[in-house]
């Protein structure tokens, strides 16, 4: 299904679907004044499920993840064959950039390190590589899918509606 004009850019992209951003900056509203984290699973350079997670710090500046939920989650992944492709936390009020214990932290080269900050009056959401101790920037890019259980084809969706005329 891939056309040849797409970018092959996995390694600094993440595509996020729509629905699953709003999901994540939502988990981090939830826990405002503190830190909120999880996982995002996904498939070569896109993530396509979110899972939160328990932030077992608890705290406004630091955020860890319980092993056994990050267990629960990895055995999930492999079962739809999905891979880790992201993990997620916020910053109530710091900036979208890793701290350095994030960066020291950082036990996942391969996922791509997403950080939502609460502290503007939009909230803001970036992504990173980190690895060796060296932050790279990853682009997110959103997938602008609508709303769910809308028919492709366009016009049936509306038969219900007038479904009492005829
Ligand atoms: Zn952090």
């Amino acid at each position: 299904m891939s056309t040849p004009e797409e970018p092959a850019r996995a390694a600094t992209t993440l595509e996020l679907p729509r629905a699953l951003v709003e999901a994540l900056l939502a988990h981090a509203r939830r826990h405002f004044p503190r830190e909120a984290c999880g996982l995002l699973g996904g498939r070569q350079g896109r993530a396509e499920r979110f899972f939160p997670t328990t932030n077992q710090e608890a705290s406004p500046t630091a955020y860890s993840i319980p092993p056994g939920e990050i267990l629960q989650v990895l055995e999930k992944l492999e079962r739809e064959r999905l891979e880790l492709v992201g993990i997620f936390h916020s910053h109530p009020r710091g900036r979208a950039y890793p701290s350095a214990v994030d960066i020291r932290q950082a036990y996942y080269p391969e996922a791509v390190y997403l950080i939502a900050s609460l502290a503007g009056t939009e909230p803001e959401l970036r992504g990173y590589r980190i690895r060796g101790g060296r932050v790279e920037p990853v682009a997110l890019r959103v997938s602008g899918e609508p709303l769910r259980a809308r028919p492709s084809g366009g016009r049936g969706g509306l038969k219900q509606l007038s479904d009492g005329n005829s």
